[in-house]
């Protein structure tokens, strides 16, 4: 097992792999830009190195600065995080040519995933159902070609960016008047934000639901599911609330589509945790994309398993069998996460700025994921997730109840956040009722605008 293991991130993801470290007796060091030096995750470190300025393109996206702090505290190996350099292929191989271990799959993986009209042509070869759509990317100078696809596709569709990612990159289409106009559009912003101009073509469901699967893979050929996350509950394709099992869902049905993504693990090879991410409609899974990293989501799955993913991640990466069969996978009870934000709750702007008093709740099933404290700074420069609050019960209904408690007792001061938003939907009869699908919560929100 490893000695020491440095963390290439920030925010509540990097307090969440310090303890995951600290439980396995393993020293971390952690990096952080001058905007982030009174985190509590650095004061807790044994080492901390500054990175560079606030800027992530500074500092959190510097591979030389992450690679050099490694080598001057003889870090052995880097766990990405989620967001930043998670899932940069030329990050992970730039840290194993530089003699660390990185915590995650191998750069092969990730960038077969990252691009994700290769990702869907390895799925299907791999047996996993994807959405309908174009054969692979589409044309660039063959208008009659994109035309006749969406007529076979079928009207509503939506235009997607091969690289595209955090919700970004996507347009609907109804008409066919709309297509080429629409298509050049995303094209170019593909070419901007995320330097490939590729855009494929899949049908627009109208009423699916986000249903995703965790998997681990070892790099002795084994891998396993642990169960699905219904993540249907978002804005502007970015996920607000996330629970563990989907409400409603023929379990049958899901351990199939999980074996078949432990599977397809198998037969590329991949290694470290993942996200297999569904679009669920009409008794169907459509896969979209799969995500080669922890996600912001995980605990919800590590409540209803007791399995530590962060943990199985260091030891995958430490080159250790996974502990566990399939068959000794237990499913109990269920659990919901809360995404805790400094942002306006029913208009999204941003709050940053000091916290004044920071009461977190407490009592049986409440899990608080948060570096946030009283004084603490969140700064302006980052994304505004502040932390996540996860509550898990024997049922939903008490998972429900428990986060509705939870809520109640949450008082922040100084900044805004959005827990009278999450303390809106916890009473919400449709989400009550469970199964809700991606469209609800914007449409909630138009209704109430
Ligand atoms: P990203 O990598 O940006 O997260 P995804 O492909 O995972 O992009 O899609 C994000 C979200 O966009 C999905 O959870 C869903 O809400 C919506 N979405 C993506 N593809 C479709 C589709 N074919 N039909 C309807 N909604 C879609």
């Amino acid at each position: 097992m490893f000695t020491k293991i440095l963390i290439a991130n920030r925010g509540e993801i990097a307090l969440r792999i310090q303890r995951a470290c600290r439980e396995m007796g393993i020293k971390t060091v952690v990096v952080y830009s001058t905007a982030d030096k009174e985190a509590k995750y650095v004061k807790l470190a044994d080492e901390a190195v500054c990175i560079g300025p606030p800027a992530s393109t500074l500092s959190y996206l510097s591979m030389p600065a992450i690679i050099s702090a490694a080598e001057v505290t003889d870090a052995e190996a880097i766990h990405p995080g989620y967001g930043f350099l998670s899932e940069n292929a030329d990050f992970a191989e730039r840290v194993e040519k530089s003699g660390f271990a990185f915590i995650g799959p191998r750069a092969e993986s990730i960038r077969l995933m990252g691009d994700k009209v290769s990702a869907k042509r390895a799925m299907i070869k791999a047996g996993v159902p994807c959405v309908p759509g174009s054969e692979g990317a589409l044309p660039n100078d063959d208008p009659k070609e994109i035309i006749a696809t969406a007529k076979r596709v079928g009207y509503p569709v939506i235009i997607k960016a091969a690289g595209g990612g955090g919700g970004r990159g996507m347009r609907v289409v109804h008409t066919e008047a709309a297509l080429l106009n629409a298509v050049n559009m995303t094209k170019e912003e593909a070419g901007r934000a995320f330097g490939n101009p590729e855009v494929y073509m899949e049908k627009f469901l109208e009423k699916p639901r986000h249903v995703e699967i965790q998997i681990l893979a070892d790099t002795h050929g084994n891998a396993v599911w642990l169960g699905e996350r219904d993540c249907s509950m978002q804005r502007r394709h970015q996920k607000v609330i996330e629970e563990a099992p989907a409400p409603g869902i023929d379990r049958r049905l899901i351990a199939k589509i999980g074996e078949r993504c432990a599977e397809a693990c198998r037969k590329i090879g991949y290694r470290g945790a993942g996200t297999f991410e569904f679009l669920y409609e009409d008794g169907e899974f459509f896969f979209i994309e799969m995500n080669t990293r922890v996600q912001v989501e995980h605990p919800v799955t590590e409540m209803i398993t007791g399995i530590d993913i962060v943990q199985e991640q260091i030891r995958i990466a430490a080159g250790l069998k996974l502990a566990y069969r399939q068959k000794e996978i237990i499913f109990r009870g269920h659990a919901i996460e809360c995404r805790l934000n400094a942002e306006d709750p029913f208009k999204f702007t941003p709050s940053p700025g000091r916290i004044g008093s920071w009461h977190m709740p407490g009592g049986p099933g409440i899990r608080v994921d948060s570096h946030a404290y009283s004084g603490y700074v969140v700064p302006a420069h980052y994304d505004s997730m502040i932390g996540k609050l996860i509550a898990y019960g024997n049922t939903r209904e008490q998972a429900i109840k428990r986060m509705q408690i939870a809520l109640s007792e949450i008082a922040i001061d100084g900044i805004t956040t959005n827990v009278p938003l999450h303390r809106e939907l916890m009473m919400d009869p449709k989400f009550i009722e469970g199964g809700t699908s991606i469209h609800y919560l914007e449409q909630r929100l138009e209704a109430q605008a």
